[in-house]
């Protein structure tokens, strides 16, 4: 590609075989109808079905679609984070590739950025009558905890749906963050936002990759990413329990004065308790940062890219 083009797409894929040949059908007439140059970048998340095949076959016909490929699976911000440092676009879309974001927000996203010159353009989930109670109660808890942490920069209910400037991307690209969580670190550069109301639509095909476990994985890479307040909360849980203590200290003294000193036994049992409770949350606290701290100073590589189309089509150039 001699210019950069307009607008590049980047696409996390893992596993999706049975949602990605729809996903395309649907993707690909709206940014033909854009009439701009654009490119999609597909990251492959070292999925371990049809779907490397598929891509291989979607690239055939369809050259502006570029492929990534990690070596394993990395992870949906690590693909996002690939994606957004191997795009070349103006503006940069950020999409999931099960349908769940309607790719026709794309140029609704585009317009309004181009128009009032923002950054930032988030897709903010209007409704979420398709996802599940249980999902729709966890996001909201952990939209309702992030607002709390970044600030009411945070929109509520913005997911990895969203347009960017270069600008936006190249800020977020000299960050060195090895777990980047792009929904919190977007809101937090500050540049100018604006919204885009869309319908989260039911998966088209296949199951979510985010069970329960990486739901977890994602709060506490969200919180201890961006905030030292579980710290702070240790802080006053150890300052609670001194007060509680302090209370008890003096019943029990108290009671020793009267005489009554062997009812002291349960209210000693109980204090016994609690303390080493508080220390236990405490120390976990501790753990999370330590962990993150560890796996900061091995430095190691957030992915490691297996292939890039880009490359072969440039050697291909070069041999001409
Ligand atoms: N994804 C990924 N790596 C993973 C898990 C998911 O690249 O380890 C991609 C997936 O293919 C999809 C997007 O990230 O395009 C969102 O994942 P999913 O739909 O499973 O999550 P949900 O929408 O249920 O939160
Ligand atoms: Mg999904």
């Amino acid at each position: 590609m001699t210019t950069a083009p307009e607008l590049s797409v980047v696409m996390p894929i893992y596993n999706e075989q049975d949602a990605l040949p729809l996903t395309v059908e649907r993707l690909r007439p709206i940014l033909d109808g854009l009439g701009v140059e654009y490119e999609v970048v597909g990251v492959d998340d070292g999925s371990t079905d049809a779907t490397p095949l598929q891509m291989q076959k979607i690239r055939q016909d369809w050259p502006e679609f570029r492929i990534v490929r990690f070596s394993r699976n990395s992870g949906h911000q690590a693909a996002l984070k690939a994606g957004l440092h191997r795009a070349f676009g103006d503006y940069v879309v950020s999409i999931d590739a099960d349908l769940q974001d309607p790719p026709e927000k794309i140029p609704e996203m585009l317009e309004l950025a181009r128009e009032r010159s923002l950054d930032i353009v988030y897709g903010v989930r209007g409704d979420r009558g398709t996802d599940s109670f249980f999902k729709r109660r966890t996001a909201g808890g952990y939209y309702w905890l992030m607002r709390k942490l970044v600030g009411k920069r945070m929109p509520n209910q913005a997911g990895d749906y969203r347009l960017l400037s270069r600008a936006a991307v190249d800020a977020l690209k000299t960050m060195p963050e090895h777990q980047p969580v792009y929904r919190l670190l977007v809101p937090w550069l500050g540049f100018p936002s604006g919204e885009v109301v869309y319908v989260r639509e039911e998966r088209v095909a296949g199951a979510t990759h985010y069970p329960i476990g990486k739901m977890v994985h994602l709060a506490l890479d969200s919180v201890t990413n961006f905030s030292a307040a579980p710290l702070r909360l240790a802080t006053w849980l150890g300052l609670g329990s001194f007060l509680v203590c302090l209370v008890l200290g003096a019943y029990t003294a108290i009671e020793h004065a009267i005489g009554n000193t062997v009812p002291g036994w349960s209210s000693l049992f109980i204090g016994m308790l609690f303390i080493g409770a508080v220390q236990l949350i405490c120390v976990g606290l501790l753990g999370e940062y330590v962990g993150r701290i560890y796996s900061a100073v091995q430095a190691r590589p957030a992915y490691f890219i297996g292939y890039d189309s880009a490359e072969e089509s440039a050697a291909a150039e070069a041999e001409k």
